[in-house]
């Protein structure tokens, strides 16, 4: 036992947060998490959990975020039980020592490199999809033979109490989970971790950085930001509306990779103006606030927040023109699905809307708008809709971001050998797949050179023989 943890010993002072991690240090350093089978026990448990208890979190999604079951399974629950499965079936591979060539200079030798673990990972997840966010990185982490300290989001209440009464019993000694709030966050930044796994907003994703940089914890930062869409009139615009109104609207909004507006010309805006509300209509019915499918916001602040840029931009003398929606009700956090056409100097242009509002902004040519995108932050994810090659290869040259989709927004997700992370403010690091593997593991070099011949002795010094070559 170390000095501190003795002196703590000594008066009985037992602090919750520092025990957690000590226990999943102690785990980690008995050595058991690095037997493949170990890791694959602990994912075919939170397998099962998922399916024991999917009733159970999607109550709990329902009541932090008015998600149907539906919506639920495909972007929560049935999302984590196809990463265990891809990661289940894929494992061994990944894992496997990766040769090196060695230079003729150093034969005769052999390389290659080894997937380490880590130690003990912390990961902070978000409320957005507060079950998934909070157990795919785990899935990686454990996956790689590390153990979990895991932070759900407070103010998705429900699944942090659902995930803080089932994942004990399913995972307990590979991953703990500690409830709370700033002070909990902050006190677990305090501890020594081997890698921080964050997923949220760029001003709280600099406070892990700067706590992380003090004992040289590598992180990563799942951040947000404003996605861009482009269309031009090139595309089956009804086709493209359905998407994007799917893309936009799931969850009300509140999704990382949202559509968060639209670039186009004045034509092709004007064709998915005329399409949107079919589309919105098509999904939620001609009265979304009754339809289950249609999500609330998170809280008061939430509403508030989206309501009041949707109401500044409105009523403002910017020349926004409302295409469809502009309902809300403050009692229900209630925000009908919302279209407008706004200039770029609207209060909706500034910052991640995280909610259903989507703004479409005239731009006059492509050229422009690749301008217009490359002027901002980059973004997580950018959406092209376009069938026009020239127009496609000049936004995957021109631009950059996390991902860049073309004719489906928030897709990429679902497709396991793709990275999932953002870039520059959107964030650093990925994973999903072989990249959560990559990125909670440390890949050794190993180097074996028999000691007879000894090849070597040409280079010892003295260097008499090597001046005429160097
Ligand atoms: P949030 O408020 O739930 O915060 C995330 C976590 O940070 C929580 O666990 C919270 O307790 C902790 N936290 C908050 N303030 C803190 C502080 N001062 N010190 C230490 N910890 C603190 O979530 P959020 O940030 O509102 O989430 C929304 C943002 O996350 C959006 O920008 C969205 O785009 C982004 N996001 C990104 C991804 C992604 O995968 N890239 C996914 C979801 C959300």
């Amino acid at each position: 036992m170390s000095a501190p943890e003795t002196a703590r010993a000594d008066v009985g002072f037992t602090d919750p947060i520092h025990e957690a991690v000590s226990a999943a240090r102690g785990v980690f350093t008995s050595g058991t998490t690095r037997a493949i089978h170990w890791r694959r026990d602990q994912l075919k448990a939170m397998n099962q959990m998922l399916l024991d208890h999917r009733d159970d979190f999607s109550a709990a999604l329902a009541s932090d975020l008015g998600k149907h079951p539906s919506e639920s399974w495909l972007t929560e629950l049935g999302f984590l039980t196809a990463e265990l499965a891809h990661t289940l079936k894929h494992l061994e591979h990944w894992l496997a020592p990766r040769r090196a060539a060695v230079p003729l200079a150093l034969q005769p030798a052999r390389a290659h490199t080894v997937l380490e673990p880590l130690g003990v990972v912390l990961v902070i997840a978000p409320w957005n999809y507060p079950i998934q966010l909070l157990l795919a990185p785990v899935i990686g982490a454990l996956a790689a033979g590390n153990t979990v300290v895991a932070k759900p989001s407070e103010m998705a209440p429900a699944c942090s109490a659902a995930l803080a009464r089932w994942v004990p019993h399913y995972l307990g000694g590979a991953v703990t989970i500690v409830e709370g709030g700033v002070p909990e966050t902050t006190a677990l930044l305090e501890q020594q971790f081997d890698h921080i796994f964050y997923t949220g907003n760029g001003r709280v994703g600099r406070i892990v950085m700067a706590a992380a940089a003090r004992n040289l914890t590598p992180v990563t930062l799942e951040l947000g930001g404003k996605s861009p869409v482009y269309v031009d009139d090139t595309v089956d615009m009804k086709a493209a509306a359905a998407r994007i109104a799917w893309g936009k609207f799931m969850n009300a909004g509140q999704t990382c990779v949202a559509p968060d507006y639209v670039l186009g010309t004045g034509t092709a805006l004007a064709m998915l103006a005329d399409e949107l509300p079919h589309a919105i209509r098509a999904l939620y019915g001609a009265e979304p606030s009754d339809s289950l499918a249609y999500g609330r916001m998170v809280n008061d602040g939430a509403f508030d927040r989206v309501a009041g840029l949707l109401h500044r931009d409105l009523r403002g003398d910017a020349g926004s023109v409302l295409v469809s929606g502009g309902r809300i009700d403050a009692a229900t956090r209630y925000i009908e699905p919302t279209v407008l056409h706004v200039d770029a100097k609207a209060a909706l242009m500034d910052g991640e809307i995280f909610g259903p509002v989507l703004p479409l902004v005239a731009v006059e040519s492509v050229g422009e708008a690749i301008a217009f995108i490359n002027g901002r932050d980059k973004p997580l994810s950018l959406y092209v809709f376009s069938e026009d090659r020239g127009v496609r290869a000049a936004f995957t040259e021109q631009t950059s971001s996390g991902a860049l989709n073309f004719g489906v927004p928030v897709a990429h997700l679902t497709v396991p050998g793709l990275p999932f992370g953002g870039v520059g403010e959107s964030g650093m690091g990925s994973y999903h797949g072989q990249h959560s593997i990559e990125t909670f593991s440390h890949q050794k070099a190993v180097l074996e050179k028999p000691l007879s011949p000894d090849t070597l002795s040409l280079i010892y010094p003295p260097f008499g023989r090597l001046t005429n070559q160097v």
